[in-house]
């Protein structure tokens, strides 16, 4: 007999009450991942969207898109009450209900803006002085006209112009050898930026990246509801690895792009789907099965560590 408070016949129904009392946070890539890599569209993963908003779990979009892009993408997609991560991890933008009262300021359209990264004039400043310095060939998405730009992204003329308004990140196309790369790459990182590989572009960025803004806003959430939510993370890209690595649940969604994704996560998916397809593949593979939605990670911990100071007994 086992009279231990932790003792399995009560187990079951415990962890499913933790599990439901959980809240739940889901960080995903847009390019490639939610949205499809050539056409930008959707739709398979609308149904899992609408599931997601009915049980009140913020789909938050983690991306290398600028705000200007965001905001008229997250009203198209019905994610207008959650935060979003813009420039790689450069910017987070924060909805009323992730403010925090005396810290953050929303602006007239109701966002407070959180800049975790460097300026973007510092970014480009120092670009130049390196390709000065170096004399390595490079075409910052600045430089490029509009309509390669257009040509070069498959975006409209509107989004391109929106893709072009950075804050705190500078893509650009390498144009030069590998060799001199790594030069370029030790330059900046003196400067205290990074080069970080998107899908199309390279992005000159600070030392922020996808990871420490989504941590950044794990800790938000927790600061907020009082409790570790549980949490989920899709990409399908090298820059979504420390995206992909800083979550409970992960899923890499297969590439059009070749680039090998390999985060160091035990709890990984990977999507046999492209894109959107693939995206609704994962979320339906960790949470679309109650007995896969686990508790969090640090709570699990916990719990283990309570099993063994209670004694090896209850196992
Ligand atoms: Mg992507």
């Amino acid at each position: 007999m086992n009279d231990s408070p932790l003792a399995l016949p009560g187990k079951a129904a415990d962890a499913d009450l933790e599990a439901a009392l959980t809240p739940r946070l889901l960080f995903t890539d847009l390019d490639g991942s939610l949205l499809d890599h050539h056409s930008y569209d959707w739709a398979p993963a609308r149904p899992w969207l609408t599931r997601l908003k009915q049980l009140g779990v913020a789909v938050i979009p983690v991306t290398s898109k600028t705000r200007s892009e965001i905001v008229p993408l997250r009203r198209e997609l019905g994610l207008e009450d959650t935060p979003f991560i813009a420039e790689n991890g450069a910017l987070v933008g924060l909805p009323p209900a992730w403010c925090h009262a005396r810290i953050d300021r929303p602006g007239p359209d109701g966002l407070a803006i959180r800049t975790l990264g460097v300026d973007i004039g510092f970014v480009r400043k120092r670009l130049a002085v390196w390709r000065e310095r170096l004399g390595v060939s490079f075409t910052t998405m600045s430089e490029m006209p509009l309509d390669a730009l257009t040509d070069y992204t498959g975006l409209a003329e509107p989004e391109a112009r929106l893709a072009r308004m950075r804050e705190g990140s500078e893509p650009l196309i390498w144009e030069d050898d590998e060799a001199r790369f790594e030069g370029f790459r030790e330059g900046l990182a003196g400067d205290g930026l990074q080069l970080v590989r998107g899908g199309r572009f390279w992005h000159a960025t600070g030392t922020s990246h996808k990871g420490s803004a989504v941590s950044w806003l794990i800790s938000r959430g927790e600061a907020l509801r009082g409790r570790r939510p549980l949490t989920l993370a899709l990409g399908d890209g090298p820059n979504d690895i420390p995206m992909l690595e800083a979550v409970d649940q992960a899923v890499v969604i297969r590439g059009c792009h070749g680039l090998e994704v390999s985060p160091n996560q035990s709890a990984l998916y990977r999507s046999e789907a492209t894109g959107p397809a693939g995206w609704a593949e994962g979320v339906a593979y960790w949470w679309g099965r109650a007995d896969r939605r686990v508790i969090p990670a640090a709570l699990r911990a916990e719990r283990t560590d309570a099993i063994r100071a209670a004694g090896e007994a209850v196992i």
